[in-house]
């Protein structure tokens, strides 16, 4: 079993009362620091960090409106490139939450809100929706943007692209996108194959032992700077199309 795996697992047999269930992080030393993109919403910033149990300063934690990535380019897909190119990031996940409010907002209700702030329909663009990437279910934008982040020419072959959901009531963690699997998928292969929609939940976990951060490579992988417990498996993605700015 893989961190992320551990993690949704440890999570499921704690929510069914399993007092001893957690994740024992220092034996994934290899898939550490984590590269998490979440939502703004502030009842994450306490519920998160335990339910993942991951220690601060193993936790790349990035966040925006939503948790939205807009397309492969983006910014947000720029930062998440950077946190595992600077940063050693060498798994990362992107966690939506059940109970969204960029979610549960309507676009009339979004124009309300920015006129109550002096803000003028006529001063927001056409369309809102396109614009800010609001979304009507927080699943598929999570699966929508694994699928973005895992075929951006800026990550990363090796690095695994998980995406989950939270429930914000009970903390049980929810496997959208199993990343491991993808890592080993053709390019064009659909995230909707390696979806779980009834997937494992929630919790705790315990320490770990610090780790240097590798250096992410764009090429094929080298087996000698290959960490001492990595993914059992390496990335058959080595073609990958040319970025925009090299065509
Ligand atoms: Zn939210």
């Amino acid at each position: 079993m893989r961190l992320f795996e551990a993690i949704v697992d440890a999570n499921q047999r704690a929510s069914k009362g399993d007092a001893s269930a957690g994740v024992h992080v220092s034996e994934y030393a290899g898939s550490l620091p984590v590269v998490v993109l979440t939502c703004i919403d502030p009842r994450l910033n306490s519920l998160l960090p335990g339910v993942l149990g991951v220690p601060t300063e193993q936790f790349i934690w990035l966040r925006n409106a939503g948790n939205i990535i807009t397309s492969s380019l983006s910014s947000t897909t720029r930062s998440l490139a950077l946190a595992c190119a600077v940063e050693g990031g060498r798994e990362i996940a992107i966690i939506g939450h059940t109970d969204c409010k960029v979610c549960h907002t309507s676009v009339g209700e979004i124009v309300d809100r920015f006129r109550a702030l002096g803000v003028q329909r006529e001063r927001l663009p056409d369309n809102l929706v396109e614009y800010f990437g609001l979304f009507a279910s927080e699943r598929q934008n999570v699966i929508k943007a694994v699928d973005l982040v895992r075929n951006s020419p800026l990550i990363g072959a090796k690095i695994p692209v998980h995406g989950l959901l939270l429930d914000t009531v009970t903390g049980k963690l929810e496997c959208l996108v199993n990343g491991y699997q993808t890592l080993s998928a053709p390019l064009s292969a659909s995230p909707a194959a390696h979806v779980n929609v009834n997937g494992p939940s929630l919790t705790k976990v315990a320490q770990v032992s610090s780790t240097e951060g590798e250096e992410v490579s764009s090429a094929a992988p080298n087996p000698t700077t290959a960490p001492p417990s990595p993914p059992p498996l390496l990335p058959r993605r080595a073609i990958r199309q040319r970025a925009p700015w090299e065509r």
